[in-house]
């Protein structure tokens, strides 16, 4: 343990780590490195979707590591074209492509926006409008679109053409001039808090949208891929997006992400208009192709799970929580007086890995498939720290 912590001096110290190393999962279940075992209700900040080690995921990928990994985008392959179809009829979309992450996905969506608007339109009309508090990735350009500044400090020149608006105020939107070619949103501020935005709100920003051919980008890469109950949070609310991108949840831990494109902007990237080179190669899309197998059999449990877990935590009448947030199994539980930093290690500690998000939140993104008694043997540690408080 100590030995696997302090190899880790010539990593670069960006992210503050908790001193856990897992050597081993199975289900909703971590192990670390001097046995001690958790319950998992992170999932690698939502990616393991359907927990660790899922016999048929592992075998479907060790199966295509002994075939092929790796060809690169100048050729054909069989789980890409699959995958693709897949996605386009889960989401209602028309076209995919591949990368390998959100802020990259993202980064292809505002490309694909920017060049709509400027077939048609010509120049001066290049501005995304986002949301503050909202998150959209740690490259240049997601970062200008990202909607707090705790992340802006020290990077400028960020790219330009991004205006950030208050979410659920439609009229700052509608305000907007000329210039503005696409507002691009998540339904629910993931890292900023677990913020539900209202159901209203996004269906009027998507009705402003139309009415001024803006582009309706959902960012959906923490809320897609089933975590919400919906494969993508806005088939829950009545809205068609033009595009959206996704990546945590689709491949089960494996690097893949990307963005689908609808009706309006199909037909607008063409080729050499964007790439990437192991984007979407044969592992990470056989991976995706099971998770989706596997999440078919578990999306209509998500809701019940989540509101499962809502309540009992409401039940649980604790002082120091002000509100739980929550939509399928994306939960956020705002506290009071005490730092959620502080509870994740206490948590950490007794045996449940949770994350955090904003200022005050502890959030919950349990793999999907979660079964009822560790989802009870998670509460139940949950419970006993907060009542030691
Ligand atoms: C995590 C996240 C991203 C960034 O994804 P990376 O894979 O870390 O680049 C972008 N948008 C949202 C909503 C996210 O939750």
């Amino acid at each position: 343990m100590n030995n696997i912590i302090s190899n880790y001096q010539h990593v670069l110290p960006t992210y503050g780590r908790y001193p856990v190393a897992f050597v081993k999962g199975a289900g909703s279940r971590l192990w670390d490195s001097d046995g001690k075992e958790y319950v998992d209700f992170a999932s690698g900040i939502g990616t393991n979707s359907v927990g660790h080690s899922h016999p048929r995921w592992v075998k479907a990928v060790a199966g295509q590591l002994e075939l092929l990994a790796h060809t690169s985008n100048l050729f054909y392959t069989q789980p890409g074209g699959l995958l693709a179809q897949k996605l386009c009829q889960l989401s209602g979309l028309e076209g995919v492509f591949f990368g390998n992450s959100g802020a990259e996905a993202n980064e292809g969506m505002i490309k694909a926006a920017r060049k709509y608007s400027r077939d048609k339109y010509g120049q001066g009309r290049a501005t995304i409008i986002t949301l503050e508090n909202s998150f959209h990735g740690r490259t240049i350009t997601t970062l200008a679109a990202t909607g707090q500044d705790k992340f802006h400090q020290h990077f400028h020149p960020f790219t330009e053409g991004f205006k950030h608006v208050a979410a659920g105020d439609i009229s700052q939107l509608e305000a907007q001039g000329e210039d503005v070619c696409a507002v691009m949103i998540e339904t629910i501020q993931g890292e900023g808090g677990v913020n539900v935005l209202p159901p209203e709100y996004i269906q009027a920003v998507a009705r402003l949208c139309q009415t001024r051919d803006w582009l309706l980008l959902i960012d959906e890469v923490q809320t897609g891929m089933g975590r919400t109950g919906y494969w993508f949070s806005y088939q829950g609310l009545g809205v068609l997006p033009d595009a959206i991108s996704f990546a945590k949840g689709i491949a089960g831990g494996l690097p893949l992400g990307g963005f689908l494109l609808g009706k309006k902007l199909h037909g607008v990237l063409n080729p050499g208009d964007h790439g990437s080179t192991y984007g979407g190669n044969l592992i990470c899309c056989t991976a995706a192709l099971a998770v989706i197998d596997i999440l078919e059999g578990e999306l209509p449990n998500v809701e019940a799970k989540g509101e499962y877990i809502r309540s009992q935590i409401a039940a649980m009448n604790l002082p120091q929580v002000v509100a739980i947030r929550a939509r399928g199994l994306m939960l956020g539980i705002q506290l009071k007086d005490i730092a959620p930093a502080e509870i994740n290690q206490q948590l950490l500690n007794s045996g449940l890995v949770a994350l955090t998000a904003g200022a005050d939140v502890l959030r919950f993104l349990p793999p999907l498939n979660i079964s009822t008694e560790d989802i009870d043997s998670g509460l139940a540690i949950f419970k006993a720290v907060m009542s030691k408080l």
